[in-house]
């Protein structure tokens, strides 16, 4: 497959689970893939592509790790963070982490990425969003559905502002997806076979997403296929929110 052929691709968050699994997929599609992390030890397992450690919520780090790739034509903002918790449990410091590492981070790697889209003549922006946003109230995700829906926020106004620009935005919204962060998530309950139970109880097709299944998602918005979209959420759930 060469859908992603001639087309620079950073990705955020790839050392494991989803951004892993979509850097590798772009690489297979024919993509030049720079795999950025703050985990140099995940990051290290990646060989297919130009890996680079990158802490997206160091604003310094960001501006200078895109003043030294250049102009590229994907950025896929992947790296984000599930707080577990509802408004009671959640402290100052717990929103102020998900808002930096969820939002805020992005609105940093795209200003730092944009010009570069603009002098080209185009680009495609990905931004992780969830059905636990402004989608779905999920229980005891406080911080994150409310980090969640910023992101689509992020997206649709950087899609208004650049549709005449040849650059898209758009987000995704997976349900639950298989990935070390999941088995965290699980074992931090204390009972992990039954939360995953309970996971797949609500999903109607009976199983939680696989992370090349969202990323199949990712590198279509990211292929010259979905020219004529931009500024939407893209729900991949497995009809959880049908
Ligand atoms: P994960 O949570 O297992 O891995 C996240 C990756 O982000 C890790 O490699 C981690 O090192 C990296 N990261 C964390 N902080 C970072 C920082 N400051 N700078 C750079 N990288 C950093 O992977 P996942 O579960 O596939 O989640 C990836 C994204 O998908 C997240 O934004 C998450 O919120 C979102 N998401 C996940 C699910 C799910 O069920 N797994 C569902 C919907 C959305």
């Amino acid at each position: 497959m060469t859908k992603l052929a001639n087309k620079i691709c950073v990705v955020t968050g790839a050392g494991q689970g989803i951004g892993r699994a979509t850097a590798e997929m772009m690489v297979h599609d024919g993509g030049h893939v720079i795999a950025t992390d703050i985990n140099k030890d995940t990051l290290a397992q990646i060989t297919e592509a130009q890996t680079q450690v990158l802490d997206v919520t160091n604003a310094n780090a960001v501006k200078a790790f895109a003043a030294e790739v250049g102009a590229i034509d994907v950025l896929f903002n992947c790296a984000g963070f599930v707080h577990s918790g509802t408004i009671l449990q959640c402290r100052e410091s717990d929103w102020d982490f998900a808002f930096t590492l969820n939002a805020k981070a992005m609105y940093m790697t795209i200003s730092a990425f944009l010009p570069g889209m603009l002098d080209n003549g185009g680009g495609s922006i990905i931004n992780m969003s969830s059905v636990a946003s402004s989608i779905k109230g999920v229980p005891n995700r406080f911080a994150y559905c409310a980090s969640k829906a910023a992101v689509i926020g992020i997206t649709k106004s950087v899609a208004a502002d650049y549709v005449t620009k040849g650059v898209r935005c758009n987000a995704i919204c997976p349900g639950t997806v298989d990935s070390p962060s999941l088995h965290d998530r699980l074992q931090a309950t204390g009972n992990y076979e039954k939360a995953m139970a309970d996971f797949i109880a609500r999903q109607p097709m009976g199983r939680i997403a696989t992370a090349n299944e969202i990323a199949a998602l990712v590198t279509y918005l990211a292929s010259d296929a979905a020219n004529f979209i931009t500024g939407q959420t893209h729900v991949v759930d497995g009809g959880w929110t049908t």
